[in-house]
């Protein structure tokens, strides 16, 4: 009975939003007083709103009731179990991340650290093509596992197809183009929130794109939409981007060119034509936009970036049987030359990193030259390729290239259809050398894109990285800072917030973030992470 009329006490100081008055002459008020829970959770007091949306900061309080933001008002000053104070410092949405590769490691790290430092409290997995198949038990597993931060996940046609036709270079049956049908369908109401493609890499690469748009027409009959690793982001950039916004046009959803890059000295400027492209295909009402991380190197699987994609037919057996065969060895080091000279390499072996190798901990770190000298050879581009081969042969690497121009990276920032993605991974502190975005993509935009060099706003920053990515999943309770809306908050000093994390020492974490809340939690607060665990798992409205 007295928990009761708590509780109907609590809910009546929630509508008014008023100050609790109690009138001292009821009977049960003394242990009422006595006993009342604060009418907040928590409250965090003099900060400056970016509300995500592009609006001009202003200042408020924020109260959060549960996983809920209860009320925002220039001063609450109801008593709150927790309370934080901003000290002037942005109060923002929790950054939401929609292209990484969180599930390598997610299991193992299920805080996330590396995530949650930087402000990011929803990551959208599966990307590139990539994802498990069936997704259903994957969801279920995350929705079991006790996490800091909020997570879903795309459906990948390149794990669809590899599970259909494995990693043939054919053309499906029509028997086999309805089963991964059924497959993306599946994922789709298992919850995912669209369909990604990896063109680029095997198998995805094998696919025709009248095959991506009868999946994509799938995907996009559930609300989905298509995010794509293009097939070409150097010498071919412009028909790949022509190629998604087909897709989408043609698939009936909304299409995403994803860590939109253009790869190549000879290809810098590009950007030019993709971005013009994209607003053509928007002003004919096709819904194509972009996304973006900011650094001018890129960073996947070895094997995917340095060996031609006929080279990787079948696997890795058979592609192993090639470069046995002096012939078949000798056109593909061919290529891989090309790829140095002209592309991913950016015309120097220096420019290609070995992030880690899971055949030897100690080639982390090294560059394509090093391996070549480490073998007896002059760093020369074709003795670079030979090493390339080598490190294929040995086994499975994430390689790092330095191959994009500054110029580039800020057209495409610039843009108002780009928000910004990390393309990066959940990360055990000291594991190998990976590309810094898994640690400092959100705080690098913020101190070097907007503080330093003036790119962009900051609430137009925050805008690509909450409200916008949240939109284009449809995540309509978060990503904007609203009463009614999920309480996941971003509190950091845009003073000081800035990226830590370089190419050769990246495990460091972002400065600048003070608080860090997930579902009216907080997990990180501003020290350390806390031992809350409140994220969830997200499925497509
Ligand atoms: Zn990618």
């Amino acid at each position: 009975m007295m928990k009761k009329a708590v509780a109907l006490l609590g809910i009546g100081v929630a509508a008014a939003g008023a100050t609790v008055r109690l009138n001292p002459d009821t009977p049960f008020a003394p242990s009422l007083l006595a006993q009342a829970p604060a009418p907040y959770d928590l409250v965090i007091r003099n900060g400056r709103i970016i509300d995500g949306t592009g609006s001009p900061w202003y200042r408020a309080d924020v109260a959060v009731r549960g996983d809920t933001i209860a009320l925002i008002a220039p001063a609450i000053s109801e008593p709150a179990a927790r309370v934080i104070d901003a000290n002037g410092q942005i109060v923002s949405p929790g950054f939401i991340d929609i292209h990484n590769h969180a599930r390598e490691n997610f299991f193992r790290l299920p805080s996330a650290d590396n995530y949650i430092r930087q402000g990011v409290t929803t990551l959208i997995e599966g990307p590139d093509g990539g994802s498990p198949v069936p997704l259903g038990p994957f969801l279920a597993k995350l929705d079991a596992t006790q996490k800091s931060i909020n997570i879903g996940s795309f459906i990948g046609q390149g794990s669809v197809r590899e599970a259909v036709l494995g990693r043939a270079n054919r053309r499906p049956t029509p028997a086999e183009l309805d089963k991964m049908r059924g497959i993306v369908e599946d994922g789709m109401k298992a919850g995912a929130f669209g369909m990604s493609t990896g063109l680029f890499y095997v198998p995805g690469a094998f696919t025709p794109i009248e095959e991506v748009i009868e999946l994509a027409k799938v995907a996009g009959k559930y609300g989905g939409i298509h995010i794509s690793h293009m097939r070409d982001e150097a010498f071919g950039v412009l028909d790949s981007v022509r190629e998604t916004i087909r897709i989408g046009e043609e698939g009936g959803l909304p299409t995403q060119v994803t860590h939109h890059k253009i790869v190549g000295p000879r290809n810098y400027g590009k950007s030019v034509e993709t971005l013009k492209l994209l607003e053509a295909a928007r002003e004919r009402g096709v819904d194509a936009t972009s996304d973006q991380y900011p650094y001018t190197a890129s960073s996947n699987a070895f094997t995917a970036s340095m060996i031609p994609q006929w080279g990787q037919e079948g696997g890795r057996e058979q592609m192993l049987a090639r470069l046995k065969n002096p012939a078949t060895r000798k056109e593909i080091g061919a290529e891989t030359v090309r790829i140095i000279r002209e592309e991913r390499g950016g015309g120097d072996p220096k420019n290609v990193f070995l992030a880690h190798c899971d055949f030897d901990a100690a080639m982390a770190g090294k560059n394509l030259a090093d391996v070549a000298k480490m073998r007896g050879l002059e760093p020369t581009i074709e003795n670079g390729a030979e090493a390339a081969m080598w490190v294929v042969e040995q086994g499975n690497c994430q390689g790092v290239y330095h191959a994009m121009s500054e110029q580039d990276l800020e057209r495409v920032m610039r843009h108002p259809a780009t928000m910004i993605a990390s393309d990066g991974w959940v990360q055990i502190l000291g594991e190998g050398v990976p590309h810094p975005r898994s640690y400092g993509t959100f705080p690098r935009v913020l101190g070097v894109y907007v503080r330093e060099r003036n790119v962009i706003t900051l609430e137009d920053a925050i805008r690509k990285m909450t409200s916008f990515p949240a939109q284009r999943m449809r995540i309509s309770d978060r990503g904007i800072l609203r009463p009614g809306l999920k309480a996941d908050i971003t509190v950091f000093d845009p003073a000081r917030v800035r990226d830590m994390a370089t190419f050769e020492k990246p495990h460091q974490y972002a400065e600048g973030f003070s608080s860090v809340i997930v579902n009216g939690q907080v997990v990180f607060d501003g020290k350390a992470m806390t031992t809350a665990r409140p994220g969830k798992l997200l499925r497509r409205n």
